[in-house]
């Protein structure tokens, strides 16, 4: 069963999704070459004590993960893919650093994410993922509307994603969001059209394409929880949460 919620509910919705915007993009101004992970992440835990927020992701500990994550950010550099557990790493020019921050504010959680290449530099195959996973995220928001069907999502992010080369990985993807950051349904990247529940007003989502250069295998780091590419290929990742209303998709996540 899809969780749905009001209209004056998805107004509740709305600051815990435009602080969880401020956030990341504070955190992209400030991952700069020589600051190290723990840094973005402490400097992430400041903001949220400000806010009066509750971290998602600091006693989490699903089945996956070694030990409650411990930290209220997720930084996944080049080769780590997702869940990347923040380390006394410092940046260097180069990097490619995906930045993924869920909270539960006023009682409602959004979840979010965005990948940057330090120092401003990417290379042409970096800019190219990091677009094509935009492009994904784009085609994927856009189906999110009454009527449609959960496959439509996932079949328009597999689209773009398989349609400019790249592998994609279905055991990871997106999620109902509300209460907790984990709800009903998941949302595969790549799927059939016309296919799974229908969408209906009310449904908030979290949609989450992430793609590697040339595999869509992961292993998990020694740390218990990040993920990396098993070719050592780069990895980024983008997500927003995202409410279906009568008019279409409304992008709670959205940065200014
Ligand atoms: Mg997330």
């Amino acid at each position: 069963m899809i969780p749905r919620h009001s209209a004056s509910t998805i107004e509740e919705m709305k600051p815990a999704g435009a602080f969880v915007a401020s956030v990341l993009s504070e955190l992209s101004r400030a991952a700069t070459p020589g600051v190290s992970l723990v840094e973005l992440d402490a400097l992430a835990h400041d903001m949220i004590r400000a806010a009066g927020a509750t971290s998602c992701y600091v006693d989490y500990h699903p089945s996956f993960g070694g030990s409650p994550f411990g930290k209220v950010l997720c930084t996944s550099v080049n080769d780590a893919a997702l869940h990347g557990l923040p380390h006394e790493y410092s940046l260097v020019t180069g990097d490619l650093l995906s930045l993924d921050f869920a909270v539960s504010l006023n009682g409602w959680v959004a979840d979010s994410a965005l990948t940057v290449n330090v120092g401003g530099v990417a290379s042409p195959d970096d800019q190219r993922l990091i677009d094509t996973c935009e492009k994904a995220l784009a085609a994927g928001i856009a189906q999110a509307r009454p009527g449609n069907r959960l496959g439509d999502i996932s079949a328009a992010i597999g689209a773009i994603s398989r349609g400019a080369g790249y592998e994609v990985n279905t055991d990871f993807g997106g999620h109902g969001v509300g209460r907790t950051m984990h709800e009903d349904p998941s949302i595969p990247n790549d799927g059939r059209e016309g296919t799974g529940p229908k969408l209906k007003a009310g449904m908030v989502f979290a949609i989450e394409p992430w793609l590697m250069h040339t595999t869509s295998e992961i292993y998990t780091d020694a740390d218990g929880w990040t993920l990396k590419s098993v070719d050592g290929s780069r990895s980024a990742h983008v997500e927003h949460t995202v409410a279906i209303t009568e008019s279409g998709p409304l992008v709670l996540t959205q940065r200014g």
